[in-house]
């Protein structure tokens, strides 16, 4: 494999070298779970899915995209609805998985959840405090920036700059303007643990460090996220980390996805222009949202319109027109190659548009061959290649009939999923068997995973 990446820390394609031969670690920064998550959320879920696919080919990955489950923001929308905050969680993380599911973005290897790594942020903290880059003051804990000469080299910043041009109100028991938390105290009502510190609750940045560091050690291969965490979640998670480890390096590669706009407009909650996948899915098929996100390049930024989805479509009608009425069994698509050019393409820092131009081209000539043998043997290439992009999962005649659609709607195939498994705690296997049934015949599957069972359209 000829893996090129552009790494923001070098600001430029490198080729890809892992730590350990054979094996890669990649981790993803994963959503803050109080709301549903919008289409500009799920480029990052969709784009590092599709490195995902394509790094397992070759090497045995370990993938944890982690879950941020505390938040001020998750804090307030507790406030506003009345609701406990576990009940807000427990139901945008699944939704989460459900919506980027139907997108084809499957469950990473491991999905760690920030109050569940309490212990080991403490950890790196106190270690931080002891080699003298964190200080305490006032029940806070603070990274001071200034002891860590290479603050800013990630996001390109230069610290003395910066710390002249504060105009930020500094916080009283800051040393230095840009000093960000490590830890900071909560109030009764609050979600706190116990610490040496006080009663309190871990800044955002530390959650990262300390859950990469649990799951994948002191460097990963791949730290991936949207171009707005470089600065500063990513550049503070890199600071916290190297100067907790002596400097060994904590991210090999950093790879960043651009913005996604909604009709030239930046997508934001105040100004109203958020479209949700949650209820996107609900009328389009996810392998269409897929193609329309994959259709610009990972790192450029992708206007999203209804024009986009017109031309995925496109993309699909003749994706699906070609292999339509050649059969291909789901042995021979899995055990066929890919289209070389496919993968030279994803290996080239993840050119999807390029490797979709090369899909068409496979395509057009499977459409001009009369040999029947090129045919199935150029058709069986295209679907082989559909299965490593995530696309073209559903069979062309119903494509053309009625694209991913189902009688049942979302609500209605969550409630069969809480039948099935009371019936499988009661061990009436018989039931649960016969709902999978009911719901396969609706075209929908169910699969069974690590935080229980979900299910997607097919
Ligand atoms: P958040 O839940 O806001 O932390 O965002 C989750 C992920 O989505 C992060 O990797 C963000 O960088 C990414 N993200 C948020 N908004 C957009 C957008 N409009 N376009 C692309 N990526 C985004
Ligand atoms: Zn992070």
């Amino acid at each position: 494999m000829t893996l090129h990446l552009h790494d923001t820390l070098r600001g430029k394609k490198i080729a890809f070298e892992p730590l350990k031969e054979g094996e890669v670690t990649m981790y993803l920064c994963g959503p803050t779970v109080y709301n549903y998550a919008h289409i500009g959320n799920a480029r990052p879920a969709v784009v590092f899915d599709l490195l995902a696919r394509l790094l397992r080919r070759t090497y045995k990955l370990t993938f944890a995209r982690n879950i941020t489950d505390v938040d001020d923001k998750i804090n307030q929308a507790s406030i506003d609805t009345g609701k406990p905050i576990e009940e807000i969680t427990a139901r945008f993380i699944k939704a989460y998985n459900d919506d980027m599911g139907m997108l084809g973005v499957s469950l990473p290897d491991i999905e760690p959840r920030a109050t569940q790594h309490i212990v080991e942020m403490v950890e790196i903290i106190s270690t931080l405090i002891e080699k003298e880059f964190a200080y305490e003051a006032d029940g806070h804990v603070l990274f001071d920036v200034t002891a860590n000469s290479d603050y800013g080299a990630l996001s390109k910043r230069d610290i003395r700059e910066m710390i002249a041009g504060a105009r930020v109100e500094v916080a009283p028991y800051k040393r230095s303007p840009h000093d960000f938390v490590l830890w900071k105290p909560s109030t009764p009502e609050l979600p706190g643990w116990d610490s040496p510190w006080g009663r309190g609750r871990p800044g955002w940045h530390i959650e990262c460090s300390a859950m990469a560091k649990k799951h994948l050690g002191m460097t990963v291969d791949i730290h991936a996220g949207g171009q707005d965490l470089v600065f500063p979640h990513h550049e503070n998670e890199m600071a916290q980390s190297t100067c907790a480890h002596d400097g060994v390096p904590f991210a090999r590669y950093w790879v960043h996805n651009g913005f996604l706009s909604l009709d030239s407009t930046k997508m934001s909650k105040s100004l109203g222009n958020v479209l949700l996948v949650h209820d996107m899915v609900k009328t389009i098929p996810g392998e269409l949202i897929r193609l329309a996100l994959l259709g610009a390049h990972y790192r450029q930024p992708l206007d999203w319109s209804d024009a986009a989805l017109e031309g995925a479509r496109n993309m699909l009608d003749r994706l699906y027109g070609a292999v339509r009425g050649i059969e291909v069994s789901a042995a021979e698509r899995q055990s066929v190659a890919v289209p070389a050019t496919v993968i030279a393409a994803l290996e080239d820092d993840i050119n999807s548009p390029k490797a979709l131009a090369e899909m068409f081209t496979q395509a057009r000539q499977l459409n001009k061959s009369t040999d029947e043998q090129e045919r199935h043997a150029l058709a069986a290439g295209l679907l082989a290649g559909g299965d490593l992009l995530g696309i073209m999962q559903i069979d062309p005649e119903d494509w053309f009939s009625d694209p991913g659609s189902s009688d049942l709607s979302n609500d209605e195939i969550d409630a069969m999923l809480i039948q099935r498994k009371d019936a499988r705690e009661n061990r009436d296997f018989a039931t649960a068997d016969k709902i999978r049934d009911q719901l396969a015949t609706q075209g929908v599957t169910i699969e069974d995973g690590p935080s229980g069972a979900r299910w997607r359209r097919s």
